[in-house]
């Protein structure tokens, strides 16, 4: 029996109401299977009677005469009609019986004796039919209450709901849930509705459907009597599974074929309305879809960001289509921040995204037979200059994809294509520009300075803020050596460090002459003894066809540096270049003009200048001045040659004989002079002693020299010109000649 007994006992009563005669008074009433009163009415219209000592009360058992009639009823015997004597109430029960047999409730009646001219018990008897036809209005009516109250819903999940609950309520009995289904009527757990509240146990909607498994669903009662299963369908397309289902602690019960029949009937009444919903639901999610599809369009269009356009069209599909998978393959390696795989293209089977890769096409594909049967469905990002990727959908064979579904994959992987080139073309030429920019202010910079150790630090410093790496580097090599040296580093405790030639980097560098990207994806550190790195560019610097250096940048993170940045730091490794040689040809030209070409001692006029400093400076300084004796007669003796070569040793004589501090010149012709900042007289004779001593032993031919030698102080306050120190220091050595040669004079 369904349905609420109140509910059921009110449609019943309207019948019985009708055949009772007119105007006899009564009471009629109805009672659960344990005797409690669950209501109870005047069989008289309008007009009340109590009979003495009656206990009906609602929700009560009643006691005494009335008790009595209700056991009896309830205890096996069809209908029970009683009377006492001395009592003129007659008491009358029919108990209401399950299909199964037991007792759900007692209809029963009380009336005076003397005022009803009819047998009770045949007019009970008759009620029978009444009961039925009231309990079918009820069912009937309850059906169509529901039915109708299914149009207040249009979606499928509100109208599940309210059609569950219902079904739920009439029943009485566990609970009832709904199940999508395939179009192959298999079960789609993902997709369905349940009055029930709590999760988990063995009645557990989830338990249900994982026991229906993989087949396709078909009107079927379970368990013994314990699931009810009834798919509706509608025009024979499978929409949703209807199913009862009892929790365990509700061990007693089972589901009898009034249950079946009536989840039979509303199932089949409530199917178009579903239909209906599902329907609005489709054309809905269809609306949204393509209102979702337009936002990821005009957002992916408008960014000029290549993450950006990723981003948005993996975390946005997944909303069109909650239960299949989505995926996004690129060729470029993935960086961290977006969520993409990398195609592969080692295989030896070419997965179905690769060939859609590499035949430029959407294909789709079903791979695995029966329950891991699977369809993907493998979409090139298309742009006009190339394929990026491919958007892969994968499902399984539950859900399948219509070619309306597929086209519009295919038009979403070619707006993903265009906006990824888009943005990519846009990041390409920002990149542009900022090298350029980077190469002007490089090449402005360097083009500045002819000084090598502060074209040094700036390309280093350059180097640095543009690869934001953890080391940079200049290093040198000297024609035929086999080591790099550091000349400059970003982390200063490098300067001066060696690397030989044959480490893996250079000798690429070396052998090619070209610049090198090195990064072993996952493979560990370098082979590199300088810094332990995972990521290294290198480029080499060119001096007239011959690596005279490398640029060096390193990092300790895979994958750092991208072919841009190597790109870059080869024309970095032009202009560097270039400047170093203008840099050193300078230093060179300058060594050139301060020094005579025959002797290798600076020339007169660098002499006088560094003289003119030395007096500003310093305190005190001596000058020497030095003639070779009777040159003239070598010259004629030897011939002129002979003479340069004489020339020269005295020249080297008095290179050795002198620091670094002192400067020694050829002041013209075949006189020298060597002047000494901040030495005094006396050092200065002996250092003029000395050459003299040593021009003397060790020419070939041999030849002697006159010096004569002037000294200034501040302290003196003499007359400080160079020119005065210079006549000082030749009259002395013109003394020299004239007292007989080979000696030193002092002014
Ligand atoms: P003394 O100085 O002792 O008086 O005799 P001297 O023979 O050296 O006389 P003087 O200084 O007048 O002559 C200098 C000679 O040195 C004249 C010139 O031929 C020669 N001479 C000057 N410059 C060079 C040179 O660069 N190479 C050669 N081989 N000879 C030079
Ligand atoms: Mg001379
Ligand atoms: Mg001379």
């Amino acid at each position: 029996m369904l349905g609420k007994l109140e509910t059921v006992f009110s449609y019943t009563a309207h019948f019985i109401l009708q055949s009772w005669p007119e105007k006899r008074p009564g009471i009629l009433f109805l009672t659960d299977s344990g005797g409690r009163v669950i209501n109870f009415l005047e069989l008289m219209a309008g007009q009340s009677w109590h009979p003495q000592g009656l206990d009906l009360m609602l929700h009560s058992v009643p006691s005494g005469k009335v008790y009595e009639v209700i056991t009896e009823a309830t205890g096996g015997r069809e209908i029970v009609v009683r009377a006492w004597e001395g009592d003129d109430c007659v008491y009358g029960a029919i108990p209401l019986r399950e299909n199964d047999g037991r007792v759900r409730a007692v209809v029963g009646m009380i009336a005076p004796q003397s005022q009803i001219d009819f047998e009770l018990f045949s007019y009970m008897r008759g009620l029978e039919p009444m009961i039925r036809m009231g309990y079918d209005a009820y069912i009937q009516h309850a059906t169509s209450q529901i039915i109708m109250d299914l149009n207040f819903h249009d979606t499928a999940r509100d109208l599940l709901g309210c059609l569950t609950t219902q079904i739920s309520d009439i029943i009485q009995k566990g609970y009832c849930s709904a199940v999508k289904l395939s179009a192959n009527r298999l079960c789609i757990p993902q997709e369905s509705v349940t009055t029930q509240h709590t999760g988990g146990g063995p009645g557990d909607i989830a338990r249900v459907v994982a026991r229906i498994g993989q087949e396709p669903v078909e009107p079927s009662v379970l368990d013994g009597n314990r699931i009810v299963i009834v798919p509706v369908n509608c025009q024979s397309h499978p929409l949703y599974a209807l199913i009862l289902h009892l929790p365990p602690d509700e061990m007693d019960c089972t589901y009898d074929e009034r249950d079946v029949a009536f989840l039979q009937e509303v199932g089949e009444k409530a199917s178009s309305a579903l239909w209906r919903a599902i329907r609005l639901d489709e054309l809905r999610r269809e609306a949204s879809k393509k209102d979702l599809l337009y936002q990821l369009m005009s957002k992916i269009q408008a960014s000029i960001d290549v993450n950006d356009v990723l981003h948005e069209i993996v975390t946005s599909i997944p909303s069109l289509y909650p239960h299949l998978s989505v995926e996004l393959f690129l060729t470029v390696e993935p960086n961290a921040t977006t969520p993409v795989k990398q195609l592969s293209f080692q295989e030896a089977e070419p997965s179905t995204s690769t060939r859609a890769y590499l035949e430029g096409r959407l294909i789709v594909e079903t791979t695995g037979e029966g329950e891991h049967a699977t369809t993907v469905i493998a979409a090139p990002l298309l742009g006009k200059q190339g394929i990026y990727g491919v958007l892969q959908v994968t499902s399984d064979e539950r859900v399948s994809l219509s070619q309306h579904e597929t086209d519009y994959i295919a038009i979403l992987a070619d707006t993903a294509g265009t906006a990824f080139e888009n943005a990519q073309l846009y990041q390409q030429s920002r990149n542009l520009i900022r090298e350029l920019r980077l190469i002007n202010e490089m090449a402005r910079q360097l083009n500045r300075s002819l000084d090598l150790k502060e074209i040094l630090d700036f390309v280093t410093t350059m180097m640095g803020a543009t690869f934001d790496a953890e080391f940079c580097a200049i290093l040198s090599k000297a024609p035929g050596e086999d080591r790099f040296d550091v000349l400059s580093a970003s982390i200063p405790e490098f300067n001066g460090m060696m690397v030989p030639t044959n480490e893996k980097p250079f000798q690429e560098i070396l052998q090619n002459k070209q610049a090198l990207l090195l990064a072993q994806p996952g493979a560990g550190p370098l082979p590199f003894s300088l810094l332990p790195c995972c990521s290294l560019m290198g480029v080499p610097l060119i001096v007239e066809g011959e690596i005279s250096g490398v640029l060096l940048v390193a990092d300790s993170r895979y994958h750092f540096f991208s072919f841009d940045d190597y790109k870059l730091l080869e024309i970095f490794g032009q202009h560097a270049s270039l400047a170093m040689t203008n840099a050193v040809l300078h230093n060179e030209m300058e060594r050139m003009v301060i020094t005579d070409n025959l002797t290798g001692l600076y020339t007169r006029r660098h002499l006088n200048e560094r003289v003119r400093a030395s007096l500003e400076q310093d305190g005190y300084g001596s000058l020497i001045l030095i003639d070779i004796d009777y040159f003239k007669t070598v010259n004629d003796t030897f011939g002129h040659q002979v003479g340069d070569e004489v020339l020269i040793q005295v020249s080297n004589l008095i290179r050795h004989s002198i620091r670094d501090s002192d400067i020694a010149a050829r002041w013209g012709g075949e006189e020298l002079a060597v002047y000494l900042p901040r030495v005094d007289k006396a050092t200065a004779h002996s250092v003029a002693e000395r050459i003299r001593n040593c021009v003397e032993q060790e020419t070939s031919p041999q030849v002697t020299i006159s010096c004569g030698l002037a000294k200034w102080s501040k302290e003196s306050g003499a007359d400080l010109s160079v020119e005065s120190l210079f006549h000082q220091a030749d009259i002395a050595l013109y003394e020299a000649k004239n007292s007989g040669r080979n000696q030193v004079v002092l002014a």
